[in-house]
């Protein structure tokens, strides 16, 4: 990459022949992967998959899936987002052509793909007092039936995450084959994709194995189907303490874990990670309770220590087990340093700081090696 030349790329250079811990990025789409890889990420650490779903002309099949009544409306629905997340998947697996990607199933509360409740009280009310078509009025009161029924006083600690996949197979399925066809494509064309399959908010090991189960049931029907082997894993976010504490037992059913320390921070501190900028937060800070903010860099007293039961519990199950975090926290020099202690293989962050994380990656390998003299 241009903006790589020179000294800078050489001595950027000198820095991964230091470090141990890998530099992944986070990336949703073909472009930003390209751009992961030309600031050196050795692959994507997380592809959140829940923008793809709000796109234009997308948005009406997820709100048709959301107010289905029955399964079989709901894989109708799906089935039209089918070609639209293949397409994706195919995308940023190319653009990572050998490179791990690890892609993770649809987290959010489904009501974010709804309209707001006030914006569309309006609308009705408009219409109604407009003498609007009868049919129109009846579908958007439909619609606020639905957003009444999703409603959640805190929808983060709420129906999100693999909460849906349980309730909802269908959605995560539907997933599960875009990407395996996608990757079945690619291997047709001769470019090699390695799809990691990322389940979110887990805290049980059962959450994960009845997933997993799906995931490797559609895998072998997409393989039969297309008559293409390929290699594929699954595994989960750690971002909830009980997951973190139960890692021993939800590694029997992972291949990996990447801890999710914006949840993770979240649900330990009790601080809300979207104020997280807000001013009761920040002003919070100024009075010195917290030695930093925990949203920027691991309290070592907190996430780090979930973090450190985790990674002794995880390998305790699977000495090889491959562990990587793509919270914000993956981008923070300071963090990056207490992952090389933990013994992560990678971290993940946004694509504009992987050089900061190469040099902070070696930095940390030579303080080990300074301290160990
Ligand atoms: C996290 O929780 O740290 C994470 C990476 O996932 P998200 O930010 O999408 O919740
Ligand atoms: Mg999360």
């Amino acid at each position: 990459a241009p903006e790589l030349g020179g000294d800078f790329a050489e001595y950027l250079g000198w820095a991964d022949e230091i470090r141990t811990l890998g530099v992944r990025a986070n990336a949703d789409n073909p472009k930003d992967a390209q751009k992961a890889r030309d600031f050196g990420a050795a692959g994507i650490g997380l592809t959140r998959t829940e923008h793809m779903f709000m796109e234009q002309e997308r948005l009406p099949f997820v709100q048709k899936m959301i107010m289905a009544d029955t399964i079989e409306e709901r894989e109708e629905a799906l089935s039209h987002l089918l070609p639209f997340q293949q397409e994706d998947f195919y995308g940023i697996l190319k653009a990572m052509e050998g490179y791990p990607v690890c892609i993770r199933l649809l987290d959010p509360p489904l009501h974010e793909f709804l309209p707001n409740r006030e914006e569309l009280l309006v609308e009705i009310t408009k219409l109604k007092c407009t003498g609007g078509d009868s049919d129109l009025i009846k579908k958007k009161e439909k619609l606020m039936k639905k957003v009444d029924e999703l409603h959640e006083f805190n929808p983060m600690l709420g129906h999100r995450g693999c909460r849906l996949g349980i309730t909802y197979p269908e959605i995560y399925a539907m997933q599960a084959r875009a990407i395996f066809q996608a990757v079945a494509q690619l291997t047709k064309e001769g470019i090699k994709a390695i799809p990691e399959v990322e389940i979110p908010l887990v805290i049980h090991v059962n959450e994960l194995a009845f997933l997993r189960k799906q995931t490797v049931e559609i895998a072998e029907q997409v393989m039969e189907e297309t008559g293409v082997k390929f290699e594929y894993t699954v595994g989960t976010m750690i971002e909830v303490p009980r997951a973190a504490l139960t890692a021993d037992e939800i590694a029997t059913e992972a291949d990996f874990f990447s801890f999710g320390t914006n949840d993770l921070t979240q649900t330990t501190f009790g601080f809300s990670r979207d104020d997280a900028e807000g001013k009761f937060l920040q002003h919070y800070l100024d009075y010195k309770i917290l030695k930093e903010n925990p949203f920027v860099t691991i309290d070592p007293k907190g996430v780090g220590q979930l973090m450190e039961i985790a990674v002794k519990g995880g390998r305790s199950s699977k000495p090889d087990l491959l562990i990587g975090i793509c919270g914000e926290h993956g981008g923070d020099p300071e963090s990056i340093q207490t992952c090389h202690q933990l013994g992560l293989n990678f971290v993940s962050c946004s694509p504009f700081r992987v050089p900061i994380a190469r040099l902070a990656a070696a930095q940390a390998a030579v303080i080990e090696k300074n301290q160990s003299k």
